[in-house]
């Protein structure tokens, strides 16, 4: 273990230490009653252990993040998430790019109905913030996909089980994101994860046996992208979740907990090398490490997983449908929850790009399905432009933006989607600022936040990067812009577009 005496510790550090983050929630009726202005600052962080976020922008009204593992969701939760922020939020929730939902508008008052609301159809906030592991990504699609290897949606929910509640991974140095996928078409941002297990075949006693190759110390934040590292290892399902719980308590027991821009797993990697850590993680695993497998995933395709697509079993239907920028309204959600019941099986996910798949519609009714209103507004088949369109909070909500993103985003889609028309597929992703919520530096054109003078004027402006990817050939992008002021995207990328591909 790194000896603490060695580092300056941070001060979210004195916070854990003083009174465990894990046990905030008792203190949710006390502070429900003495009003929000009493909230110490230190218990306002130790709130988002239970993922209650106070907001500088809506004072009085805090954030609340749900937990989805792997972006599976029913219509029963779409309805009761849609009645939430009816009755205590603004009227629309966001779906962020880790495949979780915000609550809006949030009363401290109002915390405790909120999530015993969520409990009764197996919702709740726990370890979404802070020094905790985020709500596991994995492919939207999955087992619904011919295009996987194999579901691999119950490893992700066995790894969360193992972390959910559990005191021996609540004091992580730093966040600690994971995605498990089985899928072959990269829809997850893998390689910007802190551990990414992805599809692989290994030969094992004469049979080729499929399981995971692993990777880590990948992160989009704290400096940039930086993608994440082989470690030459394959791992079997079976045993994947309980991989990932061993390379979180390497981190935990190693990661730095001093300057907290520089304490990612990614730079105890660059500190130790790929070799190290693999030889640490075998001697708390207690046996060899399988070396890394053939890698199953498709080089070209990239999949958001939008329009209607078969599933695996005969004669049912996915379809994706495009959240524009991820603001839902609860007239929206409690919609989408009737079609998944109607059309579908019930079974309704989030993904990455913050959209919605609704599941299990069969061939007959799929026409029927495509001629709702709500696909008007949720489209299905929408321009490339607005389909790859994806954006962070930005400045109504999150008080480190430096911009406006969401009204940027939409307009700018509706001005291309004017302007250009139907393209080759092409991502847009803004970042509010350099903590990269948006997957700006994973997109083909990215768009970083920044204000910027234009004559007297100080502006919303960003800097435009051009090229960024994850998936098997993942790459950091290239800053091609600065200083670009918002109303003057539309104009620059009708021209950029075009050029645009994935070839
Ligand atoms: Fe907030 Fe920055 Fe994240 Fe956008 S990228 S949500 S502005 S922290």
């Amino acid at each position: 273990m790194r000896a603490v005496s060695d580092q300056k510790l941070n001060k979210i550090e004195g916070i854990k230490a003083e009174k465990d983050p894990f046990d905030i929630a008792k203190e949710i009726a006390r502070f429900a009653s003495e009003g929000w202005e009493a909230i110490p600052d230190d218990d306002k962080e130790r709130l988002k252990w239970r993922g209650v976020f106070f907001r500088k922008q809506t004072p009085g009204h805090f954030m609340m993040r749900l937990r989805s593992s792997n972006g599976l969701m029913n219509s029963e939760q779409f309805r009761v998430i849609a009645r939430i922020s009816d009755e205590f939020g603004p009227g629309h929730v966001d779906i962020t790019t880790r495949q979780q939902i915000q609550l809006r508008g949030v009363a401290i008052d109002r915390v405790e109905d909120i999530w015993r609301s969520l409990e009764d159809v197996g919702l709740h906030s726990r370890q979404t913030g802070m020094d905790n592991v985020r709500g596991v990504m994995g492919c939207p699609a999955a087992g619904l996909t011919p295009k996987e290897l194999f579901d691999a949606s119950a490893v992700v929910r066995q790894f969360d089980e193992i972390i959910v509640g559990n005191r021996e991974f609540t004091n992580l140095p730093r966040k600690f994101n994971v995605t498990i996928t089985g899928c072959c078409e990269n829809c997850t941002h893998g390689e910007a994860q802190d551990i990414s297990l992805t599809p692989a075949f290994k030969e094992m006693g004469g049979e080729k046996i499929k399981g995971f190759n692993v990777a880590v110390g990948g992160k989009m934040g704290s400096g940039g992208y930086t993608v994440a590292t082989p470690l030459d290892v394959f791992v079997l399902p079976e045993e994947a979740a309980e991989l990932c719980a061993n390379i979180t308590r390497v981190f935990r027991d190693n990661g730095s907990r001093g300057n907290r821009k520089k304490n990612r797993l990614a730079f105890l990697i660059q500190e130790w090398g790929a070799e190290k850590f693999r030889t640490e993680l075998e001697n708390r695993t207690g046996s060899p490490l399988v070396t890394a497998g053939e890698d199953a995933r498709d080089k070209k395709a990239k999949n958001p997983h939008v329009g209607i697509f078969r599933q695996k079993e005969a004669g049912l239907n996915y379809a994706g449908l495009v959240v524009p920028v991820g603001r839902i309204t609860s007239r929206q959600l409690s919609e989408a929850a009737r079609l998944a019941d109607d059309y579908g099986s019930g079974d309704i996910r989030l993904t990455p790009s913050q959209n919605i798949i609704i599941a299990g519609i069969p061939d007959a009714r799929v026409g029927d399905f495509t001629q709702e209103p709500l696909l008007k507004e949720l489209r299905y088949d929408p321009p490339e432009v607005i389909r790859g369109m994806v954006s962070c909070t930005g400045i109504d909500y999150c008080h480190f933006a430096t911009i406006e993103t969401k009204e940027h985003a939409i307009e700018l889609g509706k001005q291309l989607e004017n302007q250009v028309g139907q393209t080759l597929p092409v991502t847009i992703h803004w970042s509010g600022c350099p903590n990269a919520c948006g997957n700006h530096a994973a997109a083909d054109i990215g768009l970083l936040g920044k204000k910027a003078r234009r004559g007297k004027e100080v502006v919303d402006a960003v800097d435009v990067f051009l090229k960024g990817k994850t998936g098997p050939d993942s790459k950091v992008p290239q800053r091609l812009l600065e200083n670009v002021p918002c109303d003057e995207l539309p104009e620059l990328l009708s021209r950029v577009v075009p050029y645009i591909t994935r070839k």
